[in-house]
């Protein structure tokens, strides 16, 4: 079968363990986050990068089959989850516009009615969340949301960390005000305690730079799983799921990204970004510190070198 890529696989081995090396000497740059300690005491010069092709080609750097904390890259398998089960109607409790804030900003929810701007954003993660949860204890809602991602990854092992977990709801006070805020407009229906367990346990499911690239193959592909063989999601959704990663995927740093690497992707401040190259493949990749933005710096820097050297920029 003729490859879909304009790159052989020897190709994109060698492209990939250029970038490592060319990213080598900036390890460690960047603030690793240190609002919980199991996230402080990361060492921040770790680096891993993994490249899986609709072809079902890969090329790994680096500790690629290290987990790390998946935090808000969550956002877009729940995401995934409520548009498969409630299908255009989530747009009506969140947009899909970039903010401009920081992902736990308050300041907009007010003159916009407790409708968040994205489903980015924690303000609209928390929505998404609660739109998982129909009546069910918070509980069950996290072994779903973590058995689509053992699904999406085709991986048995991933599961939530527990110690973050409720190092998150111990220090989680933004959160909470935005959840009781959002209930406040009535755009919250379970109670704000089972909503954020659920949604601080997303935050919490450890996976590896293989395993992101993995489960985020099916958008490279309109929703359709290429090994499997499983259509997750329709066309039309991948498609809009990509849209709002590429315009809302790094808060208010989501225009930069977009001017130097150009593929949709999700960052979260453990360090993780996922980015899609449409038609063609999915990137995991993972360095702890962190820019101004809460987006992985090195990681950026890799994908920015990546997407130079394949030409898979979107643009
Ligand atoms: N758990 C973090 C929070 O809700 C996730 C933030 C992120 O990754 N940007 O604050």
């Amino acid at each position: 079968m003729a490859s879909k890529l304009d790159l052989a696989a020897p190709d994109l081995a060698r492209i990939v363990a250029e970038v490592a090396a060319e990213v080598q000497p900036h390890r460690g740059e960047g603030h690793v986050a240190d609002y919980i300690p199991a996230l402080a005491r990361v060492d921040g010069k770790r680096f891993g990068l993994a490249v899986i092709t609709v072809d079902g080609e890969t090329a790994e750097a680096g500790d690629a089959w290290m987990p790390f904390s998946i935090q808000s890259i969550s956002k877009v398998f729940t995401l995934t989850l409520a548009l498969q089960r409630l299908g255009d109607e989530l747009w009506k409790r969140v947009g899909r516009e970039p903010s401009g804030s920081r992902f736990n900003s308050i300041v907009q929810l007010e003159a916009e009615h407790g409708i968040p701007r994205n489903p980015f954003i924690n303000a609209g993660a928390i929505v998404v969340t609660d739109a998982l949860m129909e009546g069910r204890p918070p509980m069950e809602v996290v072994t779903d949301i973590r058995d689509n991602l053992r699904r999406f990854a085709d991986n048995a092992t991933i599961d939530v960390d527990k110690e973050v977990a409720s190092s998150e709801a111990a220090t989680g006070f933004r959160n909470y005000s935005l959840a009781n805020f959002m209930r406040g407009f009535d755009n919250l229906k379970s109670p704000v305690e089972d909503t954020l367990t659920a949604y601080f346990h997303q935050c919490s499911l450890r996976i590896t730079c293989r395993q992101l690239a993995r489960a985020g193959l099916f958008l490279a592909n309109g929703g359709k799983d290429p090994i499997s063989g499983e259509q997750i999601i329709s066309p039309e959704h991948a498609r809009r799921i990509c849209a709002v990663m590429m315009t809302c995927g790094h808060y208010d740093a989501s225009g930069e990204f977009a001017f130097q690497v150009g593929l949709p992707g999700k960052s979260g401040v453990g360090g993780g970004i996922l980015a899609v190259v449409p038609g063609k493949a999915a990137i995991g990749v993972w360095s702890p510190g962190l820019n101004e933005s809460g987006t992985s710096q090195v990681g950026a820097l890799a994908l920015e070198k990546l997407a130079a050297k394949t030409g898979w920029s979107v643009f």
